[in-house]
């Protein structure tokens, strides 16, 4: 049984920098600043394995390494196992390449009409708008892209993607994301959010950020005015495990819903991470906690060198089976797969339905009764009454 969810249990303070003003832990700026980048750095605070040296020393030509100090706290520095220790902290799996493996799984490559700009839905475009991150995740799926260390070079052209927005009648949609857009200055963002605004047929921002996971405090009252000039502005968070929910992302998912910012969180199926479920459970009770509500789960695609990482899809069926009806309806996130090549984000469901027949649709509930819906035959559907009938048949 994973420990109780009361927020008694979840992290507050500034652990290892307990010595550091709060005035400058608190500030976005120093815990940028302030990244753990090299392997020297982690070694002052940590023993490594022989795997993560080996996987930090690798890392520079794969996908850098960063962690903010605050993100840092959250690893259990005594545990190699810890799920958050995995997530950030390089290991050697990737520096291997499995045969199913690719550098852009999902095809973004191919459904891009300018740069930094991924058209791969009729009504909705993703616009990349940065290539970094406050830390970086080492299933990254742009890890193509994001922190440049395979030279992609990006230089995101904010004008020639806004220029296709505007061009694009159809565009409903658009949603922000990178890297992490939120690393933007305010004076980008407003600009940025402004111009969107501006475009008639676009209805709907969103920003796709792990900005408010790996550093809260950028969520200022500023960037929140932002968000509310220009909204509304949906958001979807990155949390993966239980032990990223802390007083600070609570606090940081508060203002920016004060801030009419309606939030939800996409996690990433990943291997003794979150591939369990009372961790599952116990992450999505503590987001509903924090207004946040879960909106997808992905099997981790296959990027390169993430093996070691990725979960049995077969389990994240299983996870779902496990939550749905079992706790808050609310709390259920979709699971999808991102097709590989691609076809875009396909759901994957636990089956409940046995049979469909002309006469009833035969189903399973959560606990694996069987249930039957019959159907009705047109015949049966009756004609509506004119008011002179309604007046016989009511007398
Ligand atoms: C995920 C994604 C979207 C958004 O999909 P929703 O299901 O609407 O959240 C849009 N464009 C691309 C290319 C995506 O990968
Ligand atoms: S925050 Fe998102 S874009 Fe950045 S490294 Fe993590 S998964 Fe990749």
């Amino acid at each position: 049984m994973y420990p109780n969810d009361s927020l008694e249990n979840w992290h507050q303070g500034q652990g290892l920098w307990a010595d550091v003003p709060a005035e400058d832990w608190n500030s976005w700026k120093w815990q940028l600043k302030n990244r753990l980048t090299k392997l020297e750095h982690l070694e002052k605070y940590m023993k490594l394995t022989a795997d993560e040296r080996a996987g930090c020393l690798f890392a520079k030509d794969k996908l850098a390494l960063a962690i903010t100090p605050y993100f840092f706290n959250l690893i259990d520095r005594n545990d190699p196992n810890c799920p958050v220790r995995r997530q950030v902290i390089p290991r050697a799996g990737e520096m291997h390449t499995a045969p199913e493996e690719m550098l852009d799984p999902v095809g973004e490559e191919n459904t891009k009409p300018v740069d930094g700009i991924v058209h791969r839905y009729p009504d909705r475009v993703l616009f990349l708008v940065t290539d970094r991150c406050a830390s970086y995740c080492r299933y990254c799926t742009r890890s193509r892209l994001v922190s440049n260390a395979q030279d992609y070079n990006f230089h995101p052209e904010f004008e020639s993607g806004l220029e296709y927005i505007r061009s694009h009648p159809e565009i409903r949609d658009v949603l922000l994301s990178g890297g992490d857009p939120l690393l933007l200055s305010d004076r980008k963002l407003d600009h940025l959010l402004g111009e969107l605004r501006k475009i008639p047929h676009v209805e709907f921002i969103r920003i796709g950020s792990r900005i408010p996971v790996f550093l809260p405090q950028r969520i200022t009252p500023e960037l929140c005015e932002i968000f509310k000039k220009h909204g509304p502005i949906w958001m979807s968070i990155h949390v993966n495990h239980p032990n990223e929910c802390t007083h600070t992302l609570r606090n940081a998912c508060e203002q920016l819903t004060y801030a009419g910012v309606p939030i939800g969180n996409q996690s990433v199926l990943l291997r003794n991470v979150n591939d369990d479920a009372e961790v599952m459970k116990s992450l999505i009770h503590r987001l509903l906690m924090m207004r946040v509500r879960p909106y997808y789960l992905y099997q981790c695609d296959l990027i390169t060198g993430s093996a070691h990482l990725r979960a049995d899809p077969r389990k994240g069926i299983e996870i779902i089976r496990s939550l749905r009806g079992h706790t808050t309806g609310y709390s259920i996130p979709q699971f999808v797969i991102d097709a590989p090549g691609g076809g875009g984000k396909i759901p994957i469901n636990p089956d409940y339905i046995k049979e469909v027949t002309d006469e009833a649709i035969v189903m399973r509930n959560f606990s694996g009764d069987e249930y039957r819906y019959p159907l009705t035959s047109d015949a049966n559907i009756p004609n509506d009454v004119n008011a002179p009938e309604l007046e016989t048949i009511l007398m």
